[in-house]
């Protein structure tokens, strides 16, 4: 499997393929969902190990995280400051309770790496979420991030193939 890392050749390509992928996610739905999940999982397996995550960094550059109460107090006990610090420094409040990050990129990355790795956010742990079951039910946020995330772009073209789905012949 040729794998793409080139994030500006990966923005382009998904512009190209736009009209494509449309197609590629109606197929997508009319297909077995638990078969699909398991092709999503054997391709995810196959190219994470292969993408190097510190090299890239674009989801901690281009993504607003949610923050939970109790993230919010971790992080905040890690980085020795009062809660109250953390909220005026990082967080942002939304209607409903919603707490997300207040910049991107996130404050707390540093050289492409997390600098509270082992305190980062649920929503951080589970990106791209490849690895959880309804994939189908999910194309809109996993498209959301086709033309940001190599692991995502490059599961998804690998899925196409998998699935014998036929790519829009070049004009
Ligand atoms: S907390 Fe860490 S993993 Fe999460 S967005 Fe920020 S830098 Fe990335
Ligand atoms: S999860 Fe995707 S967008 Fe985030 S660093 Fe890894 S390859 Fe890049």
């Amino acid at each position: 499997m040729l794998i793409q890392t080139s994030l500006p050749l990966i923005e382009q390509m998904a512009l190209e393929r736009e009209t494509e992928n449309q197609r590629f996610v109606e197929e997508l739905k009319t297909m077995n969902s638990e078969e699909v999940d398991a092709k999503v999982q054997q391709l995810n397996t196959a190219v994470e190990p292969q993408i190097n995550c510190t090299q890239c960094g674009n989801c901690c550059k281009s993504l607003m995280v949610n923050v939970t109460n109790e993230e919010a107090d971790n992080a905040a006990t890690h980085l020795e400051i009062t809660r109250e610090e953390f909220d005026t420094r990082y967080l942002e409040k939304g209607s409903h309770e919603l707490m997300i990050m207040n910049r991107m990129p996130c404050a707390f990355l540093s050289n492409n790496a997390c600098t509270i790795y082992e305190h980062r956010f649920a929503g951080c742990r589970e990106f791209p979420a490849l690895h959880l079951p309804h994939f189908t039910r999910r194309l809109f946020t996993v498209m959301m991030h086709y033309n940001r995330c190599p692991i995502i772009f490059n599961v998804v073209e690998a899925l196409k193939t998998e699935t014998s789905f036929l790519p829009n012949l070049p004009e």
